[in-house]
C-alpha cells in the first residue's frame, strides 16, 4: 500500500469533479456539482434523504455515467470509464447495502476483491508456477493484514453471512482497500452500527487516511462526519449548497435551514 506521496502529488487534487449532472427521466438527481479532493483528505458528503448523495457516489465511482460535466481522477479524465475500469486506477467504493458473497469466507471475500491487483498471468496460476504460489502467498498475507487493520482478524474463516451487519460493513471496507485505492468512496458505512462501533469506524477512517488514501464519506451521523472530515460538502435537491470545515458547516445558516434544522 502506498504510504509516501511526493510533495507535488500532495498539492494537486486527486479528484476534480466539474459541473456534473445526472438526470433520471424528469428527475434531476444531481445538478452542476463541482468539488475536488486532495490526496489523503477525508471529505464528507451530507444532505437530506434524496438530495443526490448516493447518485454522486455512483457517478464518481463509474457505477453510472454522468449526463453532463467532467470527472478527472489522478490527472486524467475518467468520464468514459466504467466502474471496473476506474478501480485499477485507484478509485473504488463500497455500497450502501452490503453486497457480499454469502457462500465464501471473510478471507476469501477480501482475496476476491484484491484479484484486480494480481500481477501473475492466468496461465501461470493454472500451472501453479513458483511465481504464482509466491503471488498467492503475498495476496493472502495482504488480505490477513487488511482484516487485522479493519478489526476482523478473528472472523477471517467465518462465512460472510455469519458475521454481524457491522462486521459486514467493515468487510466491505477491507474489500475496497484490497484493490490498493488512492480514493475510497464510503456510502453510509455506519448504517446499523451502535455508538461503540461508530467510534471504531471513525478511527478506521482516520487510519485509512494515515495510509495516504483519500476518503469520501456519506453519513447521516453528524458526530462521525464532524469528527473525521477535514471538509464537508452539503447537497440539497441535487445541488451543492455549502462547502467548508466542520465548524463552518455547523454555523452555515443555509445548512441549518435545509438540513440540520429540517431533518433533525
Ligand atoms: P440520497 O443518497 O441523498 O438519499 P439519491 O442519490 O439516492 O439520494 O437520490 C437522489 C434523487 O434521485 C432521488 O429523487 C431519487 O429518487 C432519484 N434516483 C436515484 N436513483 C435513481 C434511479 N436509478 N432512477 C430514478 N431515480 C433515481
Ligand atoms: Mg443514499
Amino acid at each position: 500500500m502506498e504510504t509516501t506521496l511526493g510533495s507535488k502529488q500532495m498539492s494537486e487534487p486527486l479528484l476534480v469533479i466539474d459541473g456534473i449532472d445526472k438526470n433520471f427521466g424528469g428527475v434531476q438527481a444531481v445538478k452542476g456539482l463541482s468539488f475536488s479532493i486532495k490526496p489523503a483528505e477525508v471529505i464528507g458528503l451530507i444532505g437530506p434523504n434524496g438530495s443526490g448523495k448516493s447518485t454522486s457516489v455512483n457517478l464518481i465511482s463509474g457505477t453510472l455515467p454522468v449526463s453532463a460535466g467532467s470527472i478527472q481522477f489522478a490527472g486524467r479524465s475518467v468520464n468514459a470509464l466504467n466502474i471496473s475500469e476506474r478501480v485499477p486506477l485507484g478509485l473504488t467504493r463500497t455500497f450502501q447495502t452490503t453486497a457480499l458473497f454469502a457462500e465464501c469466507t471473510v478471507l476469501e471475500q477480501v482475496l476476491t476483491a484484491g484479484h484486480t491487483s494480481f500481477v501473475t498471468a492466468p496461465w501461470a496460476a493454472v500451472l501453479r508456477t513458483k511465481a504464482a504460489r509466491e503471488e498467492e502467498a503475498r495476496q493472502r498475507a495482504k488480505a490477513h493484514e487488511l482484516l487485522q487493520f479493519v478489526g476482523l482478524a478473528d472472523v477471517a474463516d467465518q462465512l460472510t453471512s455469519a458475521i454481524s451487519s457491522a462486521q459486514q460493513r467493515l468487510l466491505m471496507i477491507a474489500s475496497a482497500l484490497a484493490s490498493d485505492p488512492k480514493l475510497v468512496l464510503l456510502d453510509e458505512p455506519a448504517a446499523g452500527m451502535v455508538a461503540k462501533e461508530r467510534k471504531e469506524l471513525s478511527r478506521l477512517i482516520m487510519g485509512i487516511r494515515d495510509r495516504g488514501i483519500a476518503v469520501l464519506v456519506i453519513e447521516h451521523h453528524m458526530g462521525l462526519i464532524m469528527e473525521v472530515c477535514e471538509r464537508i460538502v452539503v447537497l440539497n435537491f441535487g445541488q451543492k449548497i455549502a462547502e467548508g470545515t466542520p465548524a463552518e458547516i455547523r454555523a452555515n445558516p443555509a445548512v441549518i435551514d435545509a438540513y440540520l434544522g429540517g431533518a433533525h
